[in-house]
């Protein structure tokens, strides 16, 4: 078999930039927040010195993945500026920067357009219940919110990643109407490029323990969400939430066809490290599939971006092997 006959996979080389760890909300399976005033924000310096020593290591996406400070927070302005700056400075370097900082004002969504070459959000679940459960003390997870800077991101033209986490305590017809509610989204604006399946998977961090998602249902809910939504997004699937080989050779088989973000260190997952890219290739091509690289900005929403944004993805476009893939069938 050569590589001309193998199915594609593809994943993003990326690094996580992490401008604070501070949370005003406290989601019950969180592994990855400091309360308020605990976390020290990362320094400008600190984040170059980061990024020089990575420059060279055919890393592109530099994902800025933030704990949110309170929206009437004194320190709210400050903590949008240092963002905007780390992303800057991730283009002053030749990466690209991919935001996701919570929910975000109209304005906030504006101005980090301006340095983001995609941003992201999990939609997580529709279902309100979770308000009375897991999101108890988490106001940034009222749904009608995020569903709105979903709606946002169409409005402005934001390539925009989103998702679901499974296991929650949602129901299976939550699901559905989540992936719904996406797919409805996505028909008016066409703006979302990927829809990723999360597992929920406890940590060591987290203030309850909760049992995992089971994940013998991830292929069966691949392929259901596979027939909900437009063929032009793409199903992402994380492999270190995965439980074995042969499990990730299921998702796939059933209709995932990302693997996200592959970094030296999971943020939100940090007790499940990835895999190298070279491991997951040696997975995938015995079944058939080809692991290829990809930029966090797929090539049909190149046009949305500013000149300036525009020619810092040609570079890229340039190194990795040009992806043409036929909008996914199963
Ligand atoms: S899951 Fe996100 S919003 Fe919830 S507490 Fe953790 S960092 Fe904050």
């Amino acid at each position: 078999m050569t590589n001309g006959d193998l199915g594609l996979v593809t994943y993003s080389p990326a690094y996580t930039l992490v401008p604070t760890y501070e949370c005003f909300n406290r989601c019950s399976y969180c592994n990855f927040r400091a309360d308020p005033g605990q976390s020290p924000w990362l320094t400008i310096a600190s984040a170059k010195n980061i990024l020089e020593q990575i420059r060279h290591r055919n890393v592109c996406e530099i994902l800025i993945l933030s704990g949110e400070v309170h929206p009437y927070s004194s320190q709210r302005q400050a903590w949008l500026t240092r963002i905007y700056q780390l992303c800057e400075l991730a283009l002053s370097l030749g990466f690209l920067p991919h935001t996701n900082a919570g929910p975000l004002s109209i304005a906030e969504m504006q101005k980090l357009k301006n340095v983001n070459v995609s941003m992201g959000l999990m939609l997580e679940q529709l279902t309100p219940k979770l308000l009375e459960t897991v999101h108890r003390h988490a106001p940034s997870k009222i749904p009608q919110l995020r569903l709105q800077q979903l709606e946002w991101a169409g409005e402005l033209r934001i390539p925009f990643t989103t998702g679901l986490l499974l296991g929650i305590g949602e129901t299976e017809d939550d699901r559905w109407e989540t992936l719904a509610a996406i797919a409805t989204l996505h028909q008016r604006y066409h703006h979302i490029q990927e829809v990723i399946l999360q597992p929920y998977s406890p940590g060591t961090r987290q203030s309850s323990y909760a049992a995992p998602f089971p994940w013998e249902q991830l292929p069966e809910i691949i392929f259901q969400a596979r027939q909900i939504l437009p063929s032009d997004i793409t199903i992402q699937i994380p492999p270190n939430l995965v439980k074995d080989e042969g499990w990730l050779i299921a998702c796939i088989q059933a209709g995932a066809r990302d693997l996200g973000g592959i970094a030296p260190k999971d943020e939100v997952n940090p007790d499940y490290p990835h895999l190298c890219e070279h491991q997951l290739r040696e997975i995938l091509q015995p079944a058939g599939w080809n692991l290829v690289p990809r930029l966090p900005v797929y090539p049909q929403f190149d046009s949305w971006l500013s000149p300036q944004l525009q020619t810092a993805v040609k570079r890229w476009r340039e190194t990795f092997t040009p992806i043409s893939r036929k909008p996914t069938q199963v």
